[in-house]
């Protein structure tokens, strides 16, 4: 037998979004990218990076993120020594649990969220806790005094789309004993951030991705702001080296094209609204999002079969079969084209 750690053996790992292998022949709706390329800085300075001959290969990255902490900390107005920078926001979470949760202690996140904060309690042997949402989008049952070691809360939510509003994520800052992560994925889409609490609240940290708002989900960047000493411990842990040269430079990019990102985000969210009007006058509820996708359920609440009736027109979305959820479908915002094609073909559905 091989000796495995129990709880690895018992686990049955993360299943990410389905990826078809020609991929230019569907419209791509099932995992929150990004429908436009990255900025053209970025491009710029992977190809400088890269240069004639890849020479700049051969050197080992800087480990610490220097420039991009500090570039990321004048963007956010913090000091640098409240950012870290990350290998995606993936990496940022697993670490966090690393940090603050030993195994057999507790954590916690709501449900429905990001799936994949049980597979990383899992891999750490750490218990979990769920806490559902009514339908004002406030936590069910969530203790006066919450004891365990962390809370992720998602805001914008995923899959809804519904981000929490400041005076509530401090209100529950109050009752964690421990710390509470809020997951910014989505917060560029939205109208606000938890990132003034980091500083208010002893508790809070903001993780955010370059995945979605910046195009860069094939770069593998994400950032936290934290307390120095928070930060200090996420570099204590993670790989030394784990962004390459090249992540690195399109960080910096990324964050230096303000303009692009306003641009990006102005484009997405108009189509958002489109998309959502147009769905609702077809007979769909579509939830108000903030994020760069929608909660959409056909009128006979049957989310599997809409999902095939897509498939089958090579238009891909996210059906969960979770009770909670299997009623309709998270659509990710295409392009203004994909998403007019996606409305029709929903339309013809039924
Ligand atoms: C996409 C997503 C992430 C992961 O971001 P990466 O930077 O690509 O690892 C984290 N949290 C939520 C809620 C997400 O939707």
């Amino acid at each position: 037998m091989t000796p495995l750690r129990k709880n690895i053996a018992g686990m049955s790992g993360y299943v990410p979004g389905f990826q078809p292998e020609n991929e230019a022949e569907w419209i791509k709706l099932n995992t929150n990218e990004n429908p436009y390329p990255p900025s053209p800085q970025v491009v710029k300075a992977i190809t400088e990076e890269v240069g004639e001959d890849g020479a700049s290969l051969r050197k080992y990255p800087d480990a610490g993120s220097r420039d991009v902490r500090k570039i990321a900390a004048d963007l956010y107005g913090v000091e640098p020594d409240w950012v870290i920078m990350a290998n995606g926001s993936d990496e940022l979470l697993n670490n966090l649990i690393r940090a603050f949760v030993a195994e057999g202690e507790e954590l916690a996140y709501v449900h429905p969220s990001y799936s994949y904060y049980s597979t990383l309690a899992e891999i750490q042997g750490a218990n979990i806790c769920t806490f559902g949402l009514d339908d004002d989008f406030r936590l069910v049952g969530f203790p006066e005094r919450y004891k365990g070691k962390l809370f992720f809360l998602t805001s914008p939510n995923a899959p809804f789309g519904v981000r929490f509003t400041n005076d509530y994520i401090r209100e529950l800052a109050g009752r964690c004993a421990g710390v509470l992560v809020v997951d910014e994925a989505y917060a560029d889409f939205s109208d606000g951030s938890a990132m003034e609490l980091v500083g208010q609240c002893e508790n809070v940290i903001v993780t955010r991705t370059f995945s979605k708002s910046y195009a860069l989900a094939g770069m593998r960047l994400g950032l936290a702001i934290a307390r120095p000493e928070v930060v200090a411990a996420l570099d204590k842990i993670r790989d030394h080296y784990h962004l390459d040269r090249l992540a690195l430079v399109a960080a910096k990019a990324a964050l230096g094209d303000q303009d692009w990102l306003a641009d990006t985000l102005a484009k997405v969210c108009k189509t958002r609204e489109w998309f959502s009007g147009e769905l609702r006058r077809s007979g769909y509820r579509v939830i108000p999002s903030q994020a760069n996708f929608v909660f959409a359920t056909p009128p006979d609440l049957d989310g599997e079969r809409v999902y095939n009736a897509l498939f089958e027109r090579k238009i891909l979305v996210r059906y969960f079969s979770d009770p909670l959820l299997k009623h309709g479908l998270r659509i990710s915002i295409g392009t203004r084209e994909e998403m007019e094609q996606t409305l029709e073909a929903l339309i013809e559905i039924g």
